[in-house]
């Protein structure tokens, strides 16, 4: 989708060190990192949210490399995350889960 930052990312039109790529996903360090360890999960195909999400496949892809990415990084206990609208901080409209550890998580989140 033009405009769209984390399409850029995807399709490397904004050069990112990826830290996993699939056919269908990518996987980046977030640019605001809010743990020591902060990585993005973004599907390759636009999607604005997860109310957007149409099918079990594409939630199936995006959640299914989170356990490669963090095999790969040895890290076994982590918090996942996908903001979903404004009110819920959503502030990059192209769906991504982050995923954050090396650090103590509290709950509720804020
Ligand atoms: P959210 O607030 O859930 O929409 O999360 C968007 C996240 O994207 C924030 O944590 C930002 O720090 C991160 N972000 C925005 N632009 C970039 C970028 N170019 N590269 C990496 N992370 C980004
Ligand atoms: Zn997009």
């Amino acid at each position: 989708m033009a405009d769209c930052i984390f399409c850029k990312i995807a399709n490397g039109e904004i050069p990112t060190n990826l830290i996993y790529e699939d056919e269908n996903v990518v996987a980046f360090n977030d640019l605001n990192p809010q743990a020591p360890v902060h990585f993005l999960v973004i599907p390759k195909k636009h999607y604005a949210s997860l109310n957007d999400i149409d099918s079990k496949e594409a939630f199936g892809y995006i959640f299914s490399a989170i356990p490669k990415i963090t095999a790969k990084l040895e890290i076994k206990e982590y918090r996942t995350v996908v903001n979903t609208g404004a009110s819920a901080g959503q502030t990059v409209f192209h769906i991504h889960v982050h995923v954050m550890a090396g650090r103590d998580f509290g709950w509720p989140a804020g």
